[in-house]
């Protein structure tokens, strides 16, 4: 990856680092801010392969289908319509989860992140029987997989590689 990548616990390091800050300056949502935290050192623990390479993105960085596709499946759990697996993963409770643009509306949690059926491989941008990358954003405690062909690809991002989101 090019310059913006960092290794997984650097980047854990650093979100740390901002929650407290935020914390010292907002008051209580900082919180919810160092929940975050636990959420997503939990799932860089889970999902990065070895090296991780693990990015800084903003919103804006995304193409649009993917922020509303992001955006959409964190409204959901967060308004409590997600189908999800039998362990219930809750966004109040900053309980990582997991989801996939290919699967809209479910989530599940760490455990039952590796027995899903993976479906049928095609590009979320453009629906071709063609994935060159499978990437994960990571939004608070959600993480969201994404498929990609060459031409669809994501602010660079490789197989494999995780993009965590700064709130804007
Ligand atoms: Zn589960
Ligand atoms: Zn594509």
């Amino acid at each position: 990856m090019t310059s913006g990548a960092i290794e997984a616990d650097a980047a854990i390091t650093r979100l740390e680092q901002e929650a407290r800050e935020t914390s010292t300056a907002a008051g209580p949502s900082s919180a919810i801010a160092l929940s975050f935290v636990d959420a997503i050192r939990d799932l860089l623990g889970h999902l990065s392969a070895d090296p991780a390479t693990v990015v800084r993105m903003w919103p804006s960085d995304l193409p649009e289908w993917v922020q509303l596709g992001l955006a959409a499946e964190f409204a959901a759990w967060c308004g409590g319509s997600s189908e999800t697996c039998v362990h219930e993963p809750d966004v109040n409770r900053g309980d990582p989860a997991v989801s996939a643009a290919r699967r809209p509306g479910a989530l599940v949690c760490l455990g039952c992140a590796g027995h899903r059926d993976e479906g049928e491989t095609r590009c979320d941008g453009c629906g071709r029987p063609d994935v060159d990358a499978v990437v994960t954003i990571v939004f608070g405690p959600l993480a969201f997989e994404v498929c990609v062909c060459d031409d669809c690809s994501i602010g660079g991002l490789l197989d494999g590689d995780i993009a965590i989101l700064c709130a804007s």
